[in-house]
Order: structure tokens, then sequence, then C-alpha cells
């Protein structure tokens, strides 16, 4: 079984913000916290020069590091791992191409579509690499494991903190794709027993959340009926962005979060 390490303070923290979903919150602001370090001299350090030199980062990551305008500072860690990837590409691309092969049946093969003729590892090697490479980001591989840890970490306050019980169940659960990694994260840790507890205790909870969300988005649709002009928006005014950001973990509005790092 894997073992998490307790990081409870954050996690307080998210579930202070009273948000759609505290995993969100959590996600929002490690990100920010990763980008400024990519982009700080820390990353000059030898350990994480090379592992930024293999890895990289994703479309979405480079983004956020470019936006930041550092521009020197981001030009520096892309070239050093563009060589490394021109390197790895030049390696797989030696073994591509035709071979010299007087074989009729080779030669009859080489009419038809690539994938008709047989396999070829070097492709193979080729294609995968490239799908690893498009998906692999330093940033990404952080903030997966660091939200395991506090998937874990609200497991843990949920079993052992009664004060913790009471802000989980005045929550409004987790957006859908957090719900998928806290569930994840229950089913590998907890004992079946425990697992089942957790479920009907969860899943009643962020149904009810989410059917409250669903109430508000088609209030905010009927506020557009000029009947409807002059009735309250209740909490139905900013229901599409939180709906969007329940249906899919990603912010349209995000959340006013301290940067400051506390220690
Ligand atoms: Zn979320
Ligand atoms: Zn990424």
């Amino acid at each position: 079984m894997v073992k998490y390490h307790i990081d409870t303070i954050p996690v307080w923290d998210a579930y202070h913000q009273e948000d759609q979903c505290p995993l969100c919150v959590l996600e929002y602001k490690c990100e920010k916290e990763y980008v400024d370090f990519f982009l700080s001299g820390s990353v000059m350090e030898p350990s994480t020069r090379i592992e930024v030199n293999k890895t990289g980062f994703c479309g979405n990551h480079f983004k956020l590091l470019y936006n930041e305008k550092n521009r020197l500072g981001l030009a520096l860690i892309t070239h050093t791992h563009f060589k490394e990837t021109i390197e790895n590409l030049e390696k797989l691309s030696k073994d591509l191409g035709a071979k010299k092969d007087d074989n009729l049946v080779s030669k009859l093969g080489s009419f038809l579509p690539k994938r008709m003729s047989g396999p070829d590892t070097a492709l193979d090697n080729l294609l995968s690499w490239l799908d690893k490479h498009h998906n692999s980001c330093m940033i990404c591989d952080r903030l997966d494991n660091l939200l395991d840890r506090y998937a874990y970490t609200i497991l843990h306050l949920w079993q052992k903190d009664k004060e913790f019980i009471k802000t989980i169940s005045s929550s409004k659960g987790f957006c859908l794709h957090h719900l998928a990694l806290i569930m994840r994260i229950a089913s590998e840790t907890l004992s079946t027993k425990t697992f089942d507890e957790w479920c009907n205790f969860i899943m009643p909870m962020q149904l009810e959340a989410l059917k409250e969300l669903e109430g508000d988005l088609e209030w905010f649709t009927k506020k557009f009926d000029y009947r409807n002009k002059d009735k309250p928006w209740g909490n139905s005014r900013d229901a599409l962005p939180k709906t969007i950001q329940k249906l899919s973990g990603t912010y349209m509005e995000p959340p006013a979060i301290d940067h400051e790092k506390k220690d």
C-alpha cells in the first residue's frame, strides 16, 4: 500500500476558500508556485536542470510559463531541453526508412501502405517516443504527486478529525475530475469497510451539491426571460463558470488566493 505524507494545513486553507472543489484550489495554488519555481534561479540547480532537459513541459504549462513574461529564463531552460529533444529524435530516426533488400516479397510489400507491410519497431519506437514527449511535463508530474498526497490527507482528516467532518459536510464535494482522484486514492488506501463508509458519506453530498448547482444554472438561463428580469439572481449569477469548473476541474474565474509562501 502507498504511504503518503500528511499535510493538513494547506487542506484546511483550501476548505476555507469554500470553493466548488478544494482540490481545484490546491491545484491552482500549487501550479502557480511551480510556474514561479521553474522561472526562478532554483531551476539552474543541476538535478532540476537535468530533469527539465529530459522531461520538458506540456502545452498548457508552457503557456503558463510563457505568460509570466520571464522570456530569458524560459528561453534558457527551453533551449537545453530542445537540444536534448533533437538529439533523441536524431537517434530514433537512424533506424527509420527503407533498407536495401532485394527480396521480391519485400519489393512488392513496399507498394502497400506502411501499416500493411508488417511490424516496424523503429516506427513504433519513434511514435511511442513522440507520444511520450507530447505528454510529459515536469509541472504535471509534480502536481499529480502533490494532489495524490492532498487527497490522502483529506481522507485522513475525514477519519480522524471531528471538526473536519463538519467542514467537509458543509462543503460542495469535488469537481468530477478530482472526484475521480479522491475515489482512486480512497480505493487504494482505505480498508473495504472504511471505503464503503466513505462512499456512503461523500456520494450523497456530492450529488446534492451537483443538483443545487444545476438548479442555479437553470435559474441563470431563466433570468434571460424578460418576465424574470426583476426577480433576484440568488446564487445563479456565476453558476456557469462554477458549473464548468465542476464538470471539468478548470477555473473560468480563478479564486483569489494568497500566494505568500507559508512554511
Ligand atoms: Zn477539482
Ligand atoms: Zn503540464
